[in-house]
């Protein structure tokens, strides 16, 4: 009997033996508060219907599933279909999450909302979402990340929103979830902390998987459509905190299809060189929430690694640790180089720039291709390679 895998996490927010709420007592109640707003709403007509429309009139809903003939022609072996996320507006899969997240400040009556991000994807599409309903918003952002990722501290404050940088550590988004979280226990009675990723503390792996569950709803009916009811043989997702790929996976779980998340291998298996949380990683707690997380023996948190600054992370969302130790979902790596070369091949056959992230799901497809004669494969492109165009600059200098 197939087991059954859809639903939710226990009243605590584990999945198994990972995920719960590892918070400090001050934000029990703001958690409690998210949590229950979410439950009363979630299912409501009105609710439901509100997002359906933000998703088609601003975010660009439903996104194509488009069947990929000429890259699948030169692999030579498996149909490869791609989800189009990076259609949609902002260019990534995240706006999906902070649509219906902005609907639950609202419903709380919090009218401002603070976000942290590292490489500014999210910072945008939390600037943008703060626009559109009218709220203040403010991101706090390491000064590392501030000086590499300029264009996005510029974009978010043409979009309003004021960014604050941290200047602690290293640097970078894991100083600014702690100013985050820290910003957060002293303003929440007026505050929504609008999280990024399917990660953090219960109730928010949970939520952030609900609002991205739409992607392999709409993959599995215009798969069934277009192959006249049959399933797809594998899905294949990049895993930073995890939420494109969970926003995939989700509706497909109880279903007998093969799934592949696949992480950043960056240039080295060294602990700093990657941010492979599967095959570098072992369970612990960070910021908030228990999963497979990069540490050095001492406990304290490794440096990562990837070309690919949404993947770059060094802890992965709770359920996918839960689906890796069920056996249900596969997890693998790709190296900097290999999503490089992805990126070019896709351009080339079908005109479709990549976001860095999405090219390591596309590196996996092209390695697995040419060995699955017969199979059909869905890979989530969750983002437009544009805000990348730079670091593809520079690793492609016989390109000018
Ligand atoms: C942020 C980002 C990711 C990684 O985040 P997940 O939560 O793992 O989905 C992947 N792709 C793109 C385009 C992104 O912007």
């Amino acid at each position: 009997m197939l087991q059954t895998f859809v639903g939710s996490p226990d009243a605590l927010g584990r999945f198994g033996d990972y995920g719960g709420r590892y918070a400090p007592e001050i934000l029990v109640a703001p958690l409690d508060s998210l949590d229950a707003t979410y439950r009363e709403v979630k299912d409501t007509p009105g609710f439901q219907a509100e997002i359906a429309e933000l998703f088609r009139q601003y975010s660009g809903r439903p996104t194509p599933l488009f069947y990929a003939r000429r890259l699948s022609d030169h692999l030579g072996g498996a149909d490869i279909y791609l989800k189009r996320e990076d259609l949609l507006h902002t260019g990534a899969h995240k706006i999906n999450n902070c649509l219906g997240q902005a609907l639950l400040a609202r419903q709380m009556g919090k009218r401002r909302i603070i976000a942290e991000t590292g490489a500014g994807q999210h910072g945008v599409a939390t600037a943008t979402v703060s626009a559109l309903f009218g709220m203040d918003c403010v991101v706090y952002m390491g000064s590392e990340d501030m000086r590499r990722q300029a264009l996005n501290v510029f974009r978010m404050r043409l979009l309003g929103a004021e960014v604050v940088g941290v200047d602690a550590g290293s640097c970078t988004l894991k100083e600014a979830i702690s100013e985050a979280m820290r910003d957060w226990a002293s303003s929440f009675e007026t505050t929504h902390y609008m999280l990024g990723s399917a990660l953090g503390p219960h109730p928010y792996p949970l939520i952030v998987r609900d609002f991205q569950r739409v992607i392999g709803v709409e993959a599995r009916e215009q798969f069934l459509e277009a192959s006249d009811g049959a399933l797809p043989d594998l899905l294949i997702a990049c895993v930073g905190g995890g939420s494109n790929a969970i926003g995939l996976f989700h509706r497909f779980l109880d279903d007998s299809v093969a799934m592949v998340g696949v992480e950043a291998g960056g240039h080295g298996t060294a602990l700093g060189e990657h941010a492979a949380r599967f095959s570098g990683g072992i369970p612990g707690v960070l910021q908030g929430t228990k999963s497979y997380i990069l540490q050095d023996e001492d406990g304290q948190i490794a440096l990562t690694h990837s070309v690919s600054a949404g993947l770059d992370y060094a802890a992965v969302g709770p359920e996918h640790a839960w689906l890796r130790d069920l056996g249900r979902v596969q997890y693998t790596s790709c190296s900097d180089g290999d999503a490089l070369a992805a990126v070019n091949t896709l351009s080339r056959l079908e005109g479709i720039i990549p976001a860095l992230e999405s090219a390591h799901a596309v590196a996996e497809a092209i390695k697995r291709a040419p060995s699955a004669t017969g199979q059909s494969f869905v890979l989530n492109l969750s983002g437009r390679g544009d805000k990348d165009i730079g670091i593809l600059r520079e690793n492609m200098p016989e390109l000018g």
